[in-house]
């Protein structure tokens, strides 16, 4: 949270420094356009004086009247109009009255109205050109800085999600340890009937269970992840693999709900290992979010050539904002600390990666009235 308000404060900032680079060039351009405007009337009244100049002093030499002096160095004129205009970087037009008498009726001086439109022209030219590079610098700038931070943000998340599966896998891990420890103790300590044996024994089978179903997890995610596990794909039926897995997930003792799935047998090309696992993990998780009276529903669906299966239950369901992020390795909706239920966070993002490779996908919706569907969609028809 803090981390995006101070990316607002930046794009702020960054807005405000280009806005300001844009105002100060688009000053700077007025002002030159202001510049070369006035220089362009300048220098035509400077071409008008030395022209004046001209007549004048040949009037005053040759005492002359100053409509004589033009008529008799017209030529003359002219070509120092010309000279004038080439030194002094302007187009003027010159136009002599041949009435007699007063100088200035006898030269008149215009500046090509094709110049200012050249100026203009120019002025505007740069105005879009300010405005295109400064616009375009802002966007590149700003989708920068908000690539950066959301790298930095989810490397941050990455960290957090790490510490959080680091402390929930210790958790896994001590407990069945600890009930291990304590049946065994039991056992080692006191003189037991036969029944109380036997189901401290199996105690310590289902806690070594779970341990080693924890451990073999992580290893099949670690390789899962690190592209070194090789599918077997298979033609098999899906609907007994659904089946089988559901028996072994529904067969604690703590579970009382119910189950129903489509029973129509499904051959698809997969590999059973993995595909197991992926059933496991959506079943358990059932389970473990919707109690101990969870109803747990498989339904099979087909549109556009595309195979779907629909893991739906009754628990408490999945807020949308997260219906995404689960899917992230190490992702546990809520906090470490103050969550109650058991987990490591890799299920669904195994069950996500798996599907992958079998071409198909996976999402959650909520499951109305109560609880969650997760919806997996084979997108070859790599089935029949
Ligand atoms: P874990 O269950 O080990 O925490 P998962 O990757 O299997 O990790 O699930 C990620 C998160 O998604 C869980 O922490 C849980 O909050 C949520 N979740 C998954 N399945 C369900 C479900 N069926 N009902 C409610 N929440 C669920």
């Amino acid at each position: 949270m803090k981390l995006r308000l101070f990316l607002v404060f930046v794009i702020i900032y960054i807005t405000a420094v280009f806005g300001w680079w844009l105002y100060s060039f688009i000053t700077y351009t007025e002002k030159e356009y202001q510049l070369e405007y006035n220089n362009l009337k300048l220098n035509a009244m400077v071409i008008h004086n030395k022209l004046t100049e001209f007549i004048e002093f040949n009037k005053s030499e040759k005492n002359e009247a100053p409509y004589q002096t033009y008529k008799n160095r017209k030529a003359e004129i002219e070509t120092l109009h010309g000279n004038l205009n080439r030194s002094y970087h302007t187009n003027t037009k010159l136009s002599l009255n041949d009435t007699a008498g007063n100088l200035h009726t006898l030269l008149n001086l215009q500046i090509e109205p094709s110049e200012f439109k050249a100026i203009h022209r120019n002025f505007v030219k740069k105005q879009r050109a300010f405005y295109s590079e400064v616009i375009f610098f802002t966007i590149l700038v700003i989708s920068g800085v908000v690539w950066v931070f959301s790298k930095l943000e989810s490397l941050l998340n990455l960290n957090k999600m790490q510490n959080n599966f680091l402390l929930s896998v210790t958790h896994e891990l001590k407990t069945p340890l600890t009930a291990i420890k304590l049946s065994s103790q039991t056992l080692q300590q006191r003189k037991t009937d036969e029944e109380i044996r036997q189901t401290l024994i199996q105690q310590i089978v289902n806690n070594s269970d779970r341990l080693n179903e924890l451990l073999d997890n992580v290893l099949l995610a670690t390789r899962i992840d690190g592209k070194s596990y090789s599918y077997n794909m298979v033609k098999t039926d899906i609907t007994a693999l659904i089946k089988k897995t559901a028996e072994m997930v529904l067969s604690e003792p703590y579970y009382s709900g119910r189950f129903t799935f489509d029973e129509k047998s499904r051959e698809i090309i997969l590999d059973e290992v993995s595909l197991r696992l992926v059933f496991s993990n959506l079943f358990q998780n059932a389970v473990k979010y919707a109690g101990r009276n969870a109803d747990l529903s498989v339904r099979y669906g087909e549109n556009d050539g595309k195979f779907s299966i629909s893991v739906s239950d009754n628990g408490k369901g999945i807020d949308p904002k997260e219906y995404k992020s689960i899917f992230n390795k190490f992702y546990r909706v809520g906090d470490e600390n103050t969550r109650e239920s058991k987990g490591t966070g890799l299920g669904l993002f195994l069950v996500r990666q798996i599907l992958k490779s079998h071409n198909a996908s996976i999402k959650a919706e909520s499951n109305l009235p109560h609880g969650t569907t997760f919806i997996i969609t084979f997108k070859s028809l790599n089935y029949e």
